[in-house]
């Protein structure tokens, strides 16, 4: 039986990652440091004998007795109230974390998928964003130690292929969303359904006419599984290539709630992409992957999400920074 462990496993993607794996038939060993993944994320696999769980900080020597074919690097903060809030642990997990797992995956023979992302590219030039665009990154700005430490990671990773012969693999995510997001961690689509189910306005950033392209997490899952079983060492995006103004989608997210409420516009914070949306084609042709999960549909499993938390859930995680943030 192949084994796989996965940081990051009570976040979002780590946490469907973990599924997935369980569902293929993998012993999967789940490790987070709980700062900002959610155990509820996972408790579902507790009682799943092929699940184990270790609570454990990834910045800090990495054990894991046995053997292991696959580590998945997942761990890290991933949202702007994040890096505001924690951005030394966001620099050491991309960097002293990725060294760690990659030393682990040496020593274990074990081939190691990191999860870059699109903020490599920055405040894009090229558009959209092929893996050979070397990007337009502000290294002192807010989001620079979330994007310094993925190109780090990125480069570490190389070095570790190029030098050791390890068998590496980084794919770079594009804004996904879906079921498990944290109601409260600044990204648009939770914001906006948060805000429309409180029935608070919704708080566009800047004049709304900057563009994100969004994937839905099953799509996003099946293109990291694809990539991990591929043979191919350099960057892969995988994202939703059919991109929309955050105008657009505040009003979707108002059509999709039946809410008449209103738009409440807020100052840009600094460096927030104009632009991004993804070139996939090398996923198409590496992988064969393409997204199939439309909008409308993601949208609306993400709403059923976000409403099966109950009314104490909706209203006790408005926390104070999440209103710093969104400066209502
Ligand atoms: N955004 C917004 N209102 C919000 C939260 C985000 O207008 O309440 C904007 C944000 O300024 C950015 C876009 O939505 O232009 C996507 O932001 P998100 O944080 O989801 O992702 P990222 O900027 O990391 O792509």
């Amino acid at each position: 039986m192949k084994r796989v462990l996965i940081t990051g496993a009570a976040g979002f993607l780590g946490s469907h990652l973990c599924d997935r794996f369980i569902e293929e038939g993998f012993e999967v060993i789940g490790m987070d440091n709980l700062i900002t993944g959610d155990l509820k994320n996972i408790e579902h696999l507790f009682s799943n004998s092929k699940f184990e769980f270790y609570h454990h900080d990834v910045t800090k020597f990495v054990h894991v007795p046995g053997k292991i074919d696959y580590i998945l690097h997942f761990a890290s903060p991933a949202s702007p109230i994040d890096y505001l809030k924690i951005p030394i642990q966001t620099l050491k997990v991309g960097a002293m974390g990725t060294h760690n797992l990659l030393g682990l995956a040496r020593v274990k023979n074990a081939r190691i998928l990191i999860a870059s992302t699109s903020e490599v590219y920055g405040d894009p030039l090229v558009h959209p964003q092929t893996e050979e665009y070397y990007g337009n990154v502000s290294a002192i700005g807010p989001r620079g130690v979330y994007d310094e430490a993925k190109r780090f990671m990125e480069s570490i990773t190389m070095a570790y292929h190029r030098y050791h012969g390890l068998e590496t693999r980084i794919v770079r995510i594009f804004n996904t969303y879906g079921p498990r997001m944290r109601l409260n961690d600044g990204r648009a689509i939770p914001a906006f359904i948060g805000q429309a189910l409180r029935g608070e306005d919704l708080t566009v950033f800047g004049d709304g006419s900057q563009t994100r392209s969004f994937c839905y997490v099953d799509d996003q899952i099946e293109g990291i599984f694809r990539l991990l079983m591929s043979d191919y060492v350099y960057p892969v995006n995988i994202g939703n290539p059919k991109e929309i103004t955050i105008n657009q989608l505040a009003e979707e997210i108002l059509e999709l709630t039946g809410s008449n409420l209103k738009i409440a516009r807020k100052p840009l914070p600094k460096d927030d992409p104009t632009q991004r949306k993804p070139d996939i084609t090398k996923a198409n042709e590496i992988l064969d992957w393409f997204p199939v999960v439309s909008r409308k549909e993601g949208f609306n499993k993400t709403l059923e999400y976000f409403k099966s938390l109950s009314e104490e859930e909706l209203f006790k995680k408005e926390h104070k920074d999440f209103k710093e943030y969104q400066r209502v």
